[in-house]
C-alpha cells in the first residue's frame, strides 16, 4: 500500500476484508475476543502469537484506522486515542520520567500547556517555553537532561511557522525527541518525519474527522517509541479509541485530501481579501506574500490550512460586533469543521492566560480567528462583510 498516493491510501490503506466480503470498513462491536483454545489464550498473552484479546488493546476497526493515519504519515507503528489530549498525555506518560525536562513551544493548544504546567510538573518534569519560531532559542534552551521537544506549527491562531527540519536537527544534536502536533495541517499539507520529526501527534477530533462528529487523537512513530512504549501506556491505562470512533474517522479521511485543499483555497482567498479591507489592521495567514515566514511556510507546506486570524479596529468591542454580526459562521472555539467556526481568542481560547501573557503571545483584543469551512466562499466573505460593517459602525458611535 505504501507505494500508493496520499488520496489512494486515504481512501485504502488498513483495510482487512473479512470472509463476508464487505465493501466498506465494518464496525467491530466487541469488548474481547475468543481463542480456539487453552494454548491459543497463552500464547495470545505471552504474545508469541499475535491476535486481539481484548479492545482496551487492540481493536480491527481502529487497527485499521491506525494504519491508514500510518500510511497517511509515513510512521512506521500508529496508537489510536480517546482525545488528542489523550494522545499527549499517553507519550508523555511513556517517555518522560521524574526529573526529565522538556522544551514546548509558547503558542501550543491550551490544554497542552495546563496538562504540563499543572500535572506533568507535579511528577517533577520541567519545561521550558520558547517562541516556535526562534531557532536559537530551542537551541539555547537543551540541558543535558532535556528528553523531548514539543511543537504545533502553524501555531494557533497568529501563523507562526515552527522550522521543523532546522529544529529536529538542533533536537538530535543533543540526542532529543522531536514531537510534532500535525493537526492543523494533517499529512495531507504537511509531512513532519520527512522533515525529521520522532512522532507525530493528532487530535483527529478536528480535520482527520473534518465534520465535527467525534473525539479522537493519535501517536504516531517508530515500533519502539509508539508500537512498544506509547502503546504500552494505554494497554495498561486504557484511553483507548472506541471502534464506532474509529470508522467515522476513517470516512473523515476518505476526503482529507480534498477538503484540506479546498479550505486551503477558500482561506487564502479570504485572506488576500481581508488586507485589502477597511477595518482590518493585519491578517495572519502563512500562505500571505506579508507573512515574514511564507518562504518558509511554502517550503514545509502543500498547502496553507484553514485557519485564517486577523486584527480589526476598536479592540474587543470591534471585535464582538463583528462576531455580533455574522449570520452564517458558528460562534464556536472548534475548528477543522466543514461549518466554518468564528472565535474571539481574548476571551475564550486564550481567556485564562493574562493580559500580560497575551500581549506577549500577540493575542490581541481586536483578534478573530475563523477556521474556514466548506461552505460557498462567496457566502463566507458576505457574512464577513456583515461582520466588517459592524466593526465601521463601532468606530462611527
Ligand atoms: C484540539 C487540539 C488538541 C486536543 O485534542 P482533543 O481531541 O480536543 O483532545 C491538541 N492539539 C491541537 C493543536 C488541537 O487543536
Amino acid at each position: 500500500m505504501t507505494e500508493h498516493h496520499l488520496a489512494t491510501l486515504a481512501v485504502r490503506a488498513g483495510q482487512v476484508r473479512t470472509h463476508e466480503g464487505e465493501h466498506a470498513e465494518p464496525i467491530f462491536t466487541t469488548s474481547s475476543y475468543v481463542f480456539a483454545s487453552a494454548a491459543e489464550a497463552a500464547a495470545r498473552f505471552d504474545e508469541s502469537v499475535k491476535g486481539n484479546i481484548y479492545s482496551r488493546f487492540t481493536n480491527p476497526t481502529v487497527r485499521c484506522f491506525e494504519e491508514r493515519l500510518a500510511a497517511l504519515e509515513g510512521a512506521a507503528s500508529c496508537v489510536a486515542t480517546g482525545s488528542g489530549m489523550a494522545a499527549i498525555l499517553a507519550t508523555c506518560m511513556a517517555l518522560l520520567k521524574a526529573g526529565d525536562h522538556i522544551v514546548c513551544s509558547d503558542s501550543v493548544f491550551g490544554s497542552t500547556i495546563a496538562l504540563i504546567n499543572r500535572y506533568l510538573v507535579k511528577f517533577g518534569v520541567e519545561v521550558t517555553y520558547v517562541r516556535p519560531d526562534d531557532n536559537q532559542a530551542w537551541r539555547s534552551a537543551v540541558r543535558n537532561d532535556t528528553r523531548l521537544f514539543f511543537l504545533e506549527t502553524p501555531s494557533n491562531p497568529l501563523a507562526a511557522i515552527a522550522d521543523i527540519r532546522a529544529i529536529a536537527d538542533i533536537a538530535h544534536e543533543r540526542g532529543v525527541l522531536l514531537v510534532v502536533d500535525n493537526c492543523f495541517c494533517t499529512p495531507a499539507l504537511q509531512k513532519p518525519f520527512e522533515l525529521g520529526a520522532d512522532l507525530v501527534i493528532h487530535s483527529a477530533t478536528k480535520y482527520l474527522d473534518g465534520q465535527g462528529r467525534v473525539v479522537g487523537g493519535a501517536v504516531l512513530g517508530n515500533e519502539q517509541l509508539v508500537g512498544k512504549d506509547v502503546f504500552g501506556f494505554i494497554r495498561s491505562a486504557g484511553p483507548s479509541m472506541s471502534p464506532f470512533n474509529a470508522w467515522v474517522f476513517l470516512k473523515g479521511l476518505e476526503t482529507l485530501q480534498l477538503r484540506m485543499r479546498a479550505h486551503s483555497e477558500a482561506a487564502l482567498q479570504l485572506a488576500r481579501w481581508l488586507e485589502t479591507q477597511k477595518g482590518v489592521r493585519k491578517v495572519h495567514y502563512a500562505g500571505l506574500e506579508s507573512h515574514p515566514q511564507h518562504a518558509l511556510a511554502k517550503r514545509q507546506q502543500s498547502g496553507f490550512g484553514g485557519i485564517l486570524a486577523f486584527d480589526v479596529e476598536h479592540g474587543r468591542q470591534g471585535a464582538w460586533a463583528f462576531i455580533d454580526a455574522t449570520r452564517l459562521m458558528s460562534i464556536t472555539a472548534n475548528l477543522g469543521d466543514a461549518k466554518s467556526t468564528i472565535t474571539h481568542p481574548a476571551t475564550t481560547t486564550h481567556s485564562r492566560i493574562t493580559p500580560a501573557e497575551r500581549e506577549r503571545a500577540g493575542i490581541t483584543e481586536g483578534l478573530l480567528r475563523i477556521s474556514v469551512g466548506l461552505e460557498d466562499v462567496r457566502d463566507l466573505q458576505a457574512d464577513i462583510e456583515r461582520g466588517l460593517a459592524a466593526v465601521t459602525a463601532v468606530g462611527a458611535r
